[in-house]
């Protein structure tokens, strides 16, 4: 099967619409592709033209690498393609030899020719084709609900044809949306948001907060896993481990066990945007889902927020907890997911939480303690991982 096809045809779909920014997407997309087959497809090359871009086989399994390139963003579609020299008795013989290989009974001819100087119409092309193909195969035409498309593309460099489509990941290509500081705790949450962020071109350093002895280190190893899940789409990313047991402390402490996590999360936020300026990330990310859980309702999120102007994205702020679990399924985070651990938020989780914290309360809590300088020390103390496809 798929003998004849030497190359694939990336299609951009979303992205040509974006103008000036065309040319930087394309070659971001361009740099992306060939650095996802660089390891395990390394016969692959990887050729940048106007339209599209194609990808040279050079003998590698095209099944392989079609599923590989499905989970790039930024692709709208792909096809298997033979290419050859425009040359009408070429196309006739070739779509015959490809079409032979597929199972159907039925089938169809669309051409496209974008080289107006092809001294064949496209109508033209369609009837030599299908009558060569009706005279030497048993297929009938279906011109509605054909089992075979057979495409035919008549470029300026020469002629493509392919008989399906299949859908690629679409967003943007990663890198072009800038970088932002992902939270990530080890829930299934917070990996299916980094999934969502990186599809829209935004790649990720990710952030966690980390309270041993309270927390494992058998979390560390549940992220690294998650992470290398999500190395498909972002070949290296960066962890930053927080050491958060002091802080934690000193708010069960001081503040009132329903302000608890209110609270935490405040600390929480403080830090991630110290470290995001310093990482120069231009967002906060985190995988919070309005009405979850108590310190997710919206006037939860409003007493958080308050301690930060730095832009915050919570791409799973209106999608079920149905769609979240079947999304990191398919990005194969789920089973990490649920690995039993205890994080931070669970080690202490208050039996009353508030589900509308105040913020004069939270200000009067945090006067009680010299939090700033708590802030300062985990920040000094930051563990910095990266984590690779390589390893
Ligand atoms: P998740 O499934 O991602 O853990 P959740 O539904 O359990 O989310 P919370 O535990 O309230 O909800 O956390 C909400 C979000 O806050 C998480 O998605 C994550 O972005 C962030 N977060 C929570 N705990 C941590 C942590 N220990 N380190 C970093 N980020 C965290
Ligand atoms: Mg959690």
């Amino acid at each position: 099967m798929n003998t004849h096809y030497e190359l694939i045809m990336v299609r951009f779909g979303e992205l040509s619409t974006k103008g000036k920014n065309k040319k930087d997407f394309i070659q971001t997309l361009f740099k992306n592709i060939k650095n996802a087959l660089k390891n395990d497809f390394s016969r692959c090359e990887v050729e940048r033209r106007f339209d599209h871009i194609y990808v040279h086989l050079n003998g590698e399994d095209i099944n392989l690498v079609g599923n590989r390139l499905q989970d790039i963003s930024g692709i709208h579609s792909l096809s298997f393609v033979h290419r050859l020299e425009s040359n009408i008795d070429n196309i006739i013989n070739d779509s015959l030899t490809l079409i032979k290989e597929e199972a159907g009974q039925t089938f169809k001819v669309n051409c496209k020719r974008a080289d107006k100087s092809f001294p064949y119409i496209s109508d033209k092309i369609v009837r030599l084709v299908a009558s060569n193909i009706l005279k030497n195969t048993s297929l009938k035409v279906d011109v509605h609900n054909p089992d075979i498309k057979l495409n035919i593309e008549v470029r300026m460099e020469a002629t493509y044809i392919y008989m399906k489509t299949i859908p690629g990941a679409g967003g943007y290509p990663l890198g072009v949306g800038g970088k932002a500081l992902l939270m990530l705790s080890g829930g299934i949450d917070s990996p299916v948001a980094a999934y969502e962020l990186m599809r829209r071109g935004v790649s990720i350093e990710c952030i966690h907060f980390a309270s041993p002895p309270y927390t494992q280190v058998g979390v560390i190893y549940k992220l690294i896993d998650i992470l290398k899940c999500l190395n498909r789409y972002q070949a290296s990313i960066k962890l930053h481990i927080v050491p958060f047991t002091k802080l934690q402390e000193s708010i069960y402490q001081f503040v009132d066990e329903s302000y608890c996590i209110t609270i935490m999360r405040r600390m929480m936020y403080r830090i991630s945007e110290k470290v995001a300026r310093r990482r120069k990330c231009l967002a906060i990310a985190s995988g919070e889902s309005i009405g979850q859980v108590a310190s997710q309702t919206l006037s939860s999120m409003m007493a958080i927020n308050a301690v930060t102007s730095f832009p915050i994205i919570r791409p799973l702020s209106t999608i079920d907890k149905l769609d979240i679990i079947n999304t990191s399924k398919k990005i194969n985070t789920y089973d990490i997911s649920i690995r039993p651990f205890e994080d931070c938020c669970t080690i202490f989780t208050p039996k009353n939480p508030k589900t509308s914290p105040k913020e004069d309360e939270c200000i009067k809590f945090e006067a009680k303690f010299d939090y700033l300088s708590l802030i300062d020390e985990a920040i000094n103390n930051i563990e910095t991982k990266i984590i690779n496809s390589e390893e």
